[in-house]
């Protein structure tokens, strides 16, 4: 059986953003940048399915500019077999992406392909339902848990309320939750071992792939400041606020 993983190159969760003085997006220059964290689950689920002898082989797929590569030298160093670098240095929009991977599943034909719910970037959380719109597969979203068997994955969802399990048919798309698994660092030793794994480039125009933005972003603002809390009195004093102050109360 064989998995394909996506891995965005994204800045890493511990910076703390800047938007551009212009307001056309967030400052990227000389900012760390690290593989998307849902991403990382996707790798791991993979690398436990590829340990386990459920997965032959396992291919990380990132698309953007040259130092995409990087990230997909993490996935290989967490025990991916092969990586797939589309290499564009403009702006890649959810559908484009998804168009993207639909030409790599074409040519690859994969059993599973696993990406993140979501990139912490765009906060977008709609390439992996695309695909499996594209493709006409299965998806399961948002996974907790997934159970690999012959020609199906059971799939565990955290939904309002409770815990929903689909059964799905394979060929499928599925998405990452937090709670999967626990991502491993990749060891030195693995990090040396993945210096050789083969990391095959290619472009959109290659892959056939009009990747033209349909979004236009108007402007990107810092969120306003909160206020201070203010301590009331008691209970009276509350009510008050709350009727004449906040007017959320008549
Ligand atoms: P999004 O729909 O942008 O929130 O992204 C959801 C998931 O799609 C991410 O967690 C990645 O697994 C995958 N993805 C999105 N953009 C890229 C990209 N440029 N390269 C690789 N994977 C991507």
């Amino acid at each position: 059986m064989k998995v394909v993983v996506a891995v965005k190159r994204v800045i890493d969760y511990n910076v703390k953003i800047r938007v551009k003085s212009d307001e056309t997006g967030v400052e990227t220059e000389n900012v760390k940048m690290s593989m998307n964290p849902f991403d990382e689950i996707a790798v791991e689920e993979g690398v436990q399915l590829r340990e386990n002898g459920m997965v032959d082989e396992l291919i990380a797929i990132s698309m953007g500019p040259q130092q995409c590569q990087e990230t997909i030298r993490t996935a290989l160093a967490m025990g991916a077999d092969r990586g797939i670098h589309v290499a564009h240095d403009e702006e890649l929009e959810p559908l484009a992406v998804a168009k993207l991977m639909r030409a790599i599943v074409d040519a690859e034909s994969p059993d599973m392909i696993i990406v993140g719910k979501q990139a912490i970037d765009d906060d977008s959380n709609q390439t992996g339902q695309m695909l499996a719109a594209l493709l006409g597969w299965s998806q399961g979203t948002f996974a907790s848990n997934l159970v690999l068997g012959e020609g199906n994955v059971a799939v565990t969802r955290e939904i309002d309320g409770g815990l929903e399990t689909l059964n799905l048919k394979l060929p499928a798309v599925i998405t990452t939750d937090l709670r999967l698994n626990t991502p491993r660092y990749a060891s030195l030793p693995n990090i040396m071992k993945a210096k050789k794994k083969p990391i095959e480039e290619t472009t959109p125009a290659n892959l056939g792939v009009d990747v033209k933005p349909r979004l236009t972003t108007l402007k990107v603002v810092e969120p306003s400041k909160r206020e201070a809390g203010e301590m009331v009195e008691n209970v009276a004093g509350l009510v008050n606020k709350l009727r004449n102050e906040a007017k959320v109360i008549s």
